[in-house]
This record gives C-alpha cells, structure tokens and sequence, in this order.
C-alpha cells in the first residue's frame, strides 16, 4: 500500500525523507513548506521523524491519490494562462470549434468567442475519431492556424494531444495541453505531459469513476506537473437520448477531495446544442471553476461535432446568463 504524509518542515528535511527511499514533494501552504513522501510500501521511522526538531507534524493521507488530495494542499490550485486565472473567483471560459478546420474558420469563431468574453481558444489538430474514415485533424497547420487566431484577440490555446510524440509540438503552439476522454489512463501519455512544462486539462474518461479520473491526475502531477485542470466531459451510462450523461454530481465530489480546478464541457456532455446552455448554467451554478463549450458558425458544415456546436450568437447570450449566475455565487466572469 503506497503511503503518502504531509507535514511541516524546513531545511533539508525532505533529502533525510529521501534516504529512506520515498520520493518526496513539496508544497507551500500558510507559509509553511508541506511535504509529501510517497513510496510503494517503503518503511518510514515516522516515530523518528516526528521527533525531528523542525518537524511540526507527521500526518498520513487516506486517499489514494496524495498530491491531488486537499490534504496535501488545503487551498485551491491557481492556474494562471494568458488573462484568466482558473480555479480563481472568475469563471474560465473557454470556446471554440471542435476542430480547427482552415483559416477563415478559425478566425472568424476566435473573433466571435473573444467578443462574447471568452478568454481562451479551444480548437483541436489532432483529432481522436471513432471512425478512421472521419476528419482526423490539420495536424501542425491547424495549430499554426489556431495560434494566429487566438493571438489576433488575445485569447490563449487548449488543444489536445494524442499520444507521447505529439507532447512537445503540441507545447509549442499551445497554452494547455489537453487529454482527451479516451486517453485519460494512457499512462505513457500522462507521465510525458507531467514532464511538460504547460498545464494540463484532463477529460474524464468515457467510463471512470470519481477516484480513476483523481489518480489519472495524480500521474500527471507524481511526474512533476502540479498544473492539473480537471474536465468532466459527460460519462457512458444506458441512456441514449444524449450522448453522454453529464455528471454534475462530480462538481462538489472533487472539489471537496482535491484542490485542483474543475471544469465542464456540456458540449460533448450531452451531444445536443439545444441542451448545452442549461447544462453550462447549471455547472456553474454548482460550483464549475469554468466550461469548455463548442461554438461554430456554420455548425452545418462542421467537420465534427456540429450538431452540439452553438452560433456565436448562442454563445454569446449564454455568457450573459452566465454572468448573472456567477454573481448570485460570489464569482464573476
Ligand atoms: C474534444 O474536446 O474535442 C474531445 C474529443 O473531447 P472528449 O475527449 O471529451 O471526447
Ligand atoms: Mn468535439
């Protein structure tokens, strides 16, 4: 059973931790250093250690998933990218194509998202398709093309990466690296983006429960990367009048285990554009760090996922009700 202890210290405490072959990690908290030993059954003198002069206190972290517990870190993780900084008071909204599809796509929904109050782009390159026969992304020109766009109005770029090879140029070009649903326990691809030096949205998998989707976040974050954005993305149950059914529940579940950001996409939560405006609201209402929504203007056309995609206009009088949900909730857009 892997063990994990947070505690108060200073100096060169967490070298002595290590000699005991844990690998240690370290967390600032109310001015104090919070350090995490963590090691598959490895024995600690925790009795010995807790007589350390600068030890303050020795306590062990029940759940699984250590770093991404509240226990390691009781105040919620801040993730600055470009203007907006998530998990603060204001809502991250992020919106875009589905897929970046060419020039004059990208830069007349960047135009539209940015206008309406979006702060970052979302738009994917490489695309993971349930048909090898569907649109499969621009690839590095799509990129190119989404980080014209999104400069053009001051917007970051999230953008999804498929596999280990695409980590670095994916980095290049974009300001969060997005996992996607059906990689959320690709465990090479979390381990090689807990190496990178951007954050992180981790989809929920098709299928994972609560604590999976924890310690999938926990890969990322044992590898060095505490910037860690968590995306419930809708879950497989046995209903079919949408696409996925989205699971609010996970809202206040998470943010009571983990101090990482929360964020919904009730785009690929329900599948259905008429259906994703009172599933944003409602994830806001429940305490979303922010939403990642599908917007196209001419969703008709759309090389994915134009059926759950909003007109800009939508778009837009949704952030209006947004802001006045934020409000009643203490936050803002
Ligand atoms: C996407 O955001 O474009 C996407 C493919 O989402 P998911 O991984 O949640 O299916
Ligand atoms: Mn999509």
């Amino acid at each position: 059973m892997p063990h994990g202890v947070g505690f108060f210290a200073t100096g060169d405490i967490a070298t002595r931790l290590r000699m005991f072959g844990v690998a240690v990690h370290r967390t600032d908290y109310d001015g104090h250093a919070r350090l995490c030993a963590v090691g598959d059954g490895v024995p600690v003198a925790w009795d010995e250690v807790r007589q350390w002069p600068e030890v303050e206190a020795v306590q062990p972290i029940a759940v699984p998933f250590k770093l991404v517990s509240r226990a390691f870190h009781p105040h919620p993780t801040l993730i600055s990218v470009g203007r907006c900084t998530i998990g603060s008071d204001q809502l991250a909204l992020m919106a875009g194509p589905c897929s970046i599809e060419g020039e004059e796509q990208a830069f007349t929904i960047a135009a539209a998202v940015a206008r309406s109050g979006a702060s970052v782009m979302r738009g994917g390159a490489y695309k993971p398709r349930t048909s090898p026969y569907s649109f499969q992304g621009l690839g590095e020109e799509g990129l190119r093309i989404m980080r014209r766009a999104a400069d053009a109005h001051g917007l970051a770029v999230v953008s999804e990466v498929m596999d280990t090879q695409q980590v670095a140029l994916v980095a290049r070009y974009a300001d969060i690296l997005q996992v996607g649903a059906r990689n959320m326990q690709n465990y090479s691809l979390l381990k090689e983006v807990g190496h990178a030096q951007k954050p992180v949205l981790l989809k929920r998998g098709l299928a994972a429960t609560i604590e999976e989707w924890l310690m999938s976040a926990e890969h990322i974050m044992s590898n060095g990367n505490s910037q860690v954005i968590l995306c419930e993305r809708g879950i497989r149950t046995f209903e079919t009048y949408t696409r996925n059914t989205l699971d609010l529940n996970a809202i206040p579940v998470v943010k009571e285990l983990s101090h990482l950001p929360v964020i919904v996409d009730p785009s690929h939560g329900t599948g259905i554009r008429n259906k994703v405006a009172p599933m944003a609201r409602a994830a806001v209402a429940a305490g979303a760090d922010g939403l990642i929504i599908e917007v196209h203007h001419d969703p008709d056309h759309a090389l994915s996922d134009g059926a759950q995609s909003l007109y800009p206009v939508q778009f837009d009088e949704l952030v209006d009700q947004i802001r006045m949900i934020a409000t009643a909730i203490g936050r803002r857009v």
